[in-house]
């Protein structure tokens, strides 16, 4: 078989479990047989539990224009949504932007005013794509609902408002929270090849990470499971091949609930813990297609990464578009290793149609993605020299 057609059966068998959102049985079945993958291949495997206040997504989920026409938007809750009390009617007003994971990416929000005067519920709109959840920005109001749609239903309510025409709204959910929600982060210790590098420069730990869990919409083939078919790819090629320094490789949970999966994980460790890491290496996302995204903390660190990935395409006369993106941003795992300052890496064929939609899955142009990127990944991993460290950001 070839590493192309094996990602894809490796990702077929991933997503037949199910969506992996944080705290549910499918999440744990996944969560299982990624460890009895990891065991087949002699590695020990470390659970590590992220304990989060749980929330369920509900069933009834309803946005529906009825003037200027009438019309029913495709939307999703926004993780942590509260539910409606059966359905809210009112009329939008526009709000203003807004933040995801931090100020990454800006979105807009719509009120929707109820008959008695008060702003009962919040419409979001995306800034590109069809309709996709995110999770609710910290101090969001946890008493009404809030649901995400897509960029064009966004500029045509946005148009109706500005054209002083009144448009009405009907809005119905039933999502809401739950006591706590429990997953585990999977963690592999490889040992250093015998002897070893002798270079201090390659002999500190690499974290090489991606998240497990997806959106409750999704068996989220691309994100993340294909960084997660990735990890699994490394860990057996390590198996048999020792890096010349040791790595951790993490897959985590809870990356759609803001991060909370890494940021448990990246709390209990010591400061000699962290500071024995050299760097993280995060693969989020190998969606279809040649556009290739790098987020790399600090500056010189990424302008050595752009020069290695410049010489595999040229090596695997791979064309790509790429983008390098400073400082990384707030919007997946290696963001908590770069906020207690440590470098990081983090790398994404974005797909942003797919992105948290139940479309997201499995392509042979996902599976060509993953191949083309573990061997890369494993060459960083092995050979990238410690970055030096800049202080931890605390500045803008
Ligand atoms: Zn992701």
């Amino acid at each position: 078989m070839t590493t192309e057609a094996h990602a894809l059966s490796q990702l077929e068998a991933l997503v037949a479990h199910g969506p992996r959102f944080h705290g549910t049985e499918t999440m744990r079945a996944a969560s299982a047989w990624v460890e009895s993958e990891l065991v087949v291949m002699g590695h020990a495997v470390r659970r590590e539990p992220v304990s989060l206040p749980g929330w369920h997504p509900g069933t009834v989920r309803r946005v529906l224009v009825t003037a200027p026409v009438e019309r029913e938007l495709p939307a999703w809750p926004m993780l942590w949504s509260a539910g409606t009390d059966g359905v809210v009617r009112g009329h939008l007003e526009v709000l203003g932007p807004e933040g995801i994971w931090g100020d990454s990416i800006v979105w807009q929000r719509f009120g929707v005013r109820d008959t008695r005067g008060r702003i009962a519920a919040v419409v979001h709109a995306r800034d590109d794509g069809p309709a996709a959840p995110q999770p609710l920005p910290a101090g969001s109001d946890d008493g009404v609902a809030h649901l995400a749609i897509g960029r064009l239903d966004g500029l045509q309510l946005a148009e109706w408002i500005a054209d002083h025409e009144r448009v009405t709204v009907e809005v119905s959910l039933d999502s809401g929270p739950r006591d706590r929600s429990v997953s585990d982060n999977l963690i592999v210790e490889i040992a250093a090849s015998e002897p070893g590098s002798s270079d201090p420069a390659v002999s500190g730990t690499v974290v090489v990470c991606g998240h497990l869990d997806s959106f409750y919409n999704t068996v989220g083939a691309y994100d993340n499971g294909s960084g997660s078919i990735a990890l699994l790819e490394l860990a057996r090629l390590w198996a048999v091949s020792p890096p010349p320094r040791p790595v951790r490789i993490v897959w985590f949970t809870a990356e759609e609930w803001h991060l909370l999966g890494s940021r448990h994980h990246v709390e209990q460790l010591d400061p000699a813990a962290r500071d024995a890491i050299d760097f993280v290496l995060n693969i989020d996302g190998l969606g279809r297609g040649d556009h290739l995204e790098t987020f790399v903390g600090p500056e010189r660190f990424g302008f050595a990464v752009r020069d290695a990935i410049r010489a595999y395409a040229r090596a695997t006369a791979r064309t790509l578009t790429t983008v390098d993106r400073f400082p990384p941003t707030r919007g997946t795992d290696d963001a908590s290793f770069h906020a207690a300052g440590i470098p990081s890496v983090f790398c994404t064929f974005n797909d942003l149609h797919r992105l948290h939609q139940p479309e997201d899955v499995p392509d042979p142009a996902i599976a060509r993605n993953i191949a083309w990127t573990v061997p890369l990944a494993r060459s960083l991993a092995e050979t990238m020299p410690r970055p030096e460290r800049t202080p931890a950001p605390g500045l803008l």
